[in-house]
């Protein structure tokens, strides 16, 4: 697995944002590009670790190929010895986790909320700024509209700094009022896409599902503002047992009432959190029941709205449906079998995440030749 968290040794008090660069400076001085006062630029590499200098001091970084953490944006606690790579350059999957609190515990949680907050958005915003031209970062939590105000700061400022950056949220929708119109406003939603996930038509199967009473109306309420707002909404539904036999039924609803939506994801679970906890109630087999899946997606596609598979291996779809099931897994917890061993389609799948079990729990899985 690919590490997010590194060891370092900084001569710091506080906590604080770097970017590497794996150039020598006198390198530096034959590239058009011009440091960032943010920079540290190598200075050497010895058995002990590489150390990196710049206008806010040094950093020795170990463990690391130099080469292969150029670029990378760190959030270091120098109190810890550790850095955060909140953003590395050669990866399309950057994710600001800015919260770990929410206010629904779903039965398949992958991230289980906790008590605990520590507000990182200043140092998310030095770092959102020091992305590579062109980035979309991932924002998730908990729930991050649990702290909408300094969310939508965030956005609107970065968004306004740097043109060509986009965002896509996760949240549970459960916190976006009228009076939040004028601050939604500012922000460009053209270059912001909400995750916003719908398991059931039905209320109580919707409510006993996010664990929260009401949830179901509430989220209704903050999807049809978000229509208003002319919002981007990527519709998320984790394919499970309580939930995919009515699975069709859904996506009736959503083509009758919530045609505005860019996307659909039917998704796979992920075994860790609670879905680790309650996978042998929850995780439905769609290597053999897939018609459900294939029904509702064809539906929803027929009436102009994308439908995505994300997290499906692809020997579980059948061929036809393949196009639609992208390599979402993201590559620092992706991983792959002995099945997988020879497989043609292995260079366009997303396989597995890295904790699934090796009793996989699909019972039609296999290398494609
Ligand atoms: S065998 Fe592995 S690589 Fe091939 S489609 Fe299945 S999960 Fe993907």
């Amino acid at each position: 697995m690919i590490p997010l968290r590194i060891k370092v040794e900084a001569n710091a008090d506080q906590p604080f944002v770097v970017r590497l660069r794996s150039f020598e400076v006198d390198a530096w001085e034959q590239r058009t590009e011009r440091l960032n006062p943010f920079d540290a630029t190598l200075e050497r590499v010895g058995p002990e670790g590489a150390d990196y200098v710049g206008e806010g001091g040094s950093i020795r970084i170990l463990g690391l190929d130099p080469s292969k953490i150029d670029g990378d944006v760190l959030l270091v606690n120098p109190r810890r010895g550790t850095a955060d790579r909140l953003i590395r350059s050669s990866s399309q999957h950057n994710t600001f986790l800015v919260t770990e609190r929410c206010d629904q515990i779903c039965l398949m949680c992958s991230q289980p909320p906790k008590k605990h907050h520590v507000d990182l958005f200043q140092y998310f915003e030095t770092a959102a700024l020091l992305a590579p031209e062109g980035a979309t970062i991932g924002i998730s939590g908990g729930e991050p509209t649990l702290f909408k105000d300094r969310l939508f700061g965030f956005l609107e400022s970065v968004l306004d700094a740097r043109p060509d950056l986009s965002f896509h949220v996760l949240t549970n929708g459960q916190h976006f009022e009228e009076a939040d119109r004028h601050a939604m406003g500012r922000i460009d939603q053209g270059r912001v896409v909400w995750g916003i996930p719908l398991y059931s038509r039905d209320p109580g199967v919707h409510d006993e599902i996010v664990g929260k009473a009401g949830a179901h109306a509430r989220l209704l309420g903050s999807l049809a503002l978000m229509c208003r707002l002319g919002a981007q909404v990527e519709l998320r539904t984790v394919l499970m047992r309580p939930n995919a036999d009515r699975l069709p039924h859904l996506a009736r609803f959503i083509v009758s009432t919530l045609p505005f939506i860019r996307t659909w994801a039917v998704m796979q679970m992920e075994n860790i959190g609670f879905g680790r906890m309650n996978w042998k109630a929850l995780f439905y087999d769609s290597s053999e029941g897939f018609d459900v899946v294939g029904r509702s997606i064809d539906l929803v596609r027929s009436r102009g709205i994308d439908a995505l598979l994300y997290n499906f291996p692809l020997c579980t779809v059948p061929e036809p449906s393949r196009h639609l099931a992208p390599a979402t897994i993201s590559d620092w917890k992706r991983s792959y079998r002995e099945e997988c061993d020879g497989c043609s389609l292995k260079a366009r799948c997303g396989g597995f995440f890295e904790w699934h079990p090796a009793n996989h729990g699909y019972s039609n899985l296999g290398a494609i030749q």
